[in-house]
């Protein structure tokens, strides 16, 4: 099973791929996630991606499609995988269809998750990341118990480098002009399921559970 979970940067993509991944027991790969490991040990692939990722910008598609095409062909992934947050360019989309079909692997579900940009902005510049288990806080509406701290592995929490205002305007300009085309291309090729973001996580889980229609237990 593939799945490819899809929308603006904030909608909720992470934590929907989080919870898929659980269910059907396979990984989850975020790009953005890739990177920042890759920046967090100060890696060449880091180095560069960190050049982009800080001022919104996307990492040049060659770099980010040879880390897609190498990491689901990992053993791990042979009974499917989740993306989260690729492709995010016709160019990239394109690979990652030709790689599938050669691997024949079928494309079950895009899950396009919606959100309006104001709200994306509030929730992105509250958003507080714990950096050892990734574990996502906002500072309004999912508050830790401890300021600052990690409930769940006392990691000390961070607002991500990426997670400005002005970074966030620059990240959404960068989705309505090059990835949320993508859409066009996909409605022709694969299902695409269209889920309105909701405050709550678990709310936003029970409608794509719906759409896909895996009984909600
Ligand atoms: P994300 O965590 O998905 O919001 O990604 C954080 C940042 O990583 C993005 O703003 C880009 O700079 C970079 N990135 C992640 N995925 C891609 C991709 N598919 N293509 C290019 N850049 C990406």
């Amino acid at each position: 099973m593939v799945l490819i979970m899809f929308g603006a940067p904030g909608v909720g993509k992470g934590s929907q791929a989080a919870v898929l991944s659980g269910t059907f027991q396979i990984p989850h790969i975020s790009t953005g996630g890739i990177f920042r490991e890759n920046v967090a040990n100060e890696t060449t692939l880091g180095k560069i991606a960190k050049s982009y990722m800080d001022r919104g910008a996307l990492v040049p598609d060659e770099i980010t499609i040879d880390i897609i095409m190498g990491r689901v062909l990992q053993n791990d992934c042979r009974n499917g995988f989740i993306l989260d947050g690729f492709p995010r360019t016709l160019f990239q989309a394109k690979h990652l269809d030709e790689l599938l079909a050669e691997h024949s692997f079928p494309v079950n579900a895009i899950i396009n998750i919606t959100l309006e940009d104001e709200l994306i902005i509030s929730r992105l510049s509250g958003r507080r990341v714990c950096p050892s288990c990734n574990l996502v806080y906002h500072l309004e509406h999912n508050k830790p118990s401890r300021a600052e701290r990690c409930d769940r592995c006392n990691g000390t929490l961070i607002q991500r480098a990426d997670d400005t205002e002005t970074t966030i305007r620059k990240r959404l300009e960068i989705y309505h002009d090059q990835t949320k085309s993508l859409l066009a291309y996909y409605r022709t090729v694969h299902p695409v399921f269209d889920i309105e973001s909701q405050s709550e996580i678990s709310e936003t889980t029970k409608h794509i559970f719906e759409a896909l229609e895996i009984p909600v237990s």
